[in-house]
């Protein structure tokens, strides 16, 4: 099992960790805890190096296996032994420009339910781009420009993001958790994560994030579509 520290703490670039399973045939490593993010909720996964002495290994992505994260990495070197102690470096541009965009992915969310009462059905993302679905038949041209002022105001307004980790009977109790379809996730999962922009938006949530919408900086919507009379993908841009 791999202790998630990027649950707590997004902005961890470093760290130490001691292998505790090497899979060949996916040339992967897995360790007691990572700092990688192994993709999903729409958020790709990171990659970076692990090293220790002089061998370097290039992480070409983490991938989540049970309560494993895989480290894939790039074929044609030896995997280390277990319990070798080992240190893990992130791609921080990468990883650092996916928290931009995921919380721009919220406040968007977030503006678009307060102000239009339209759900989020799902999303995806790049760094610096993405794209989020919402179930919002009054969607229109007219509305790209009010709804970047609207989402650019949130961003100035500077505030901050946090995350929680409740226990289940306590996170099915919150009115605004129960929009987003909490009551999907699996009967197993006693402790929820729970990412809150103060006064804007909730949700459950197992990504990274960064701690202050100010961080996000300037956000453009560079298209919409129609995906049927009420479907609509909304696409924004980082600068
Ligand atoms: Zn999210």
């Amino acid at each position: 099992m791999t202790k998630l520290m990027y649950q707590t703490d997004s902005y961890l670039q470093h760290f130490s960790a001691r292998v505790i399973a090497v899979d060949e045939e996916n040339h992967s490593i897995v360790l007691d805890q990572t700092a990688f993010y192994p993709g999903g909720g729409g958020q790709p996964a990171d990659s970076g190096v692990l090293n220790f002495n002089d061998q370097i290994y290039i992480v070409q992505r983490a991938r989540k296996s049970g309560d494993d994260v895989l480290h894939i990495v790039e074929a044609g070197q030896p995997l280390p032994e277990i319990d070798t102690e080992i240190q893990g470096i992130l791609d921080w541009d990468r990883r650092y420009s996916l928290m931009r965009t995921h919380t721009a992915m919220h406040i968007l969310c977030g503006v678009i339910f307060r102000d239009y009462g339209a759900s989020v059905t799902g999303g995806d993302m790049d760094p610096l781009a993405g794209r989020m679905d919402f179930e919002f038949e009054t969607m229109q041209k007219e509305l790209v420009q009010t709804i970047q002022t609207a989402i650019n105001l949130e961003v100035s307004k500077a505030r901050p993001v946090r995350v929680d980790i409740l226990p289940r009977e306590v996170a099915f109790q919150i009115p605004d958790l129960i929009r987003t379809k909490i009551n999907l996730l699996p009967e197993g999962i006693q402790r929820v994560r729970v990412v809150e922009i103060e006064g804007l938006d909730l949700q459950a949530d197992g990504g990274t994030h960064v701690k202050n919408t100010a961080e996000v900086g300037r956000i453009r919507v560079v298209d919409y579509k129609s995906k049927g009379k009420i479907n609509k993908r909304i696409y924004v841009e980082l600068d």
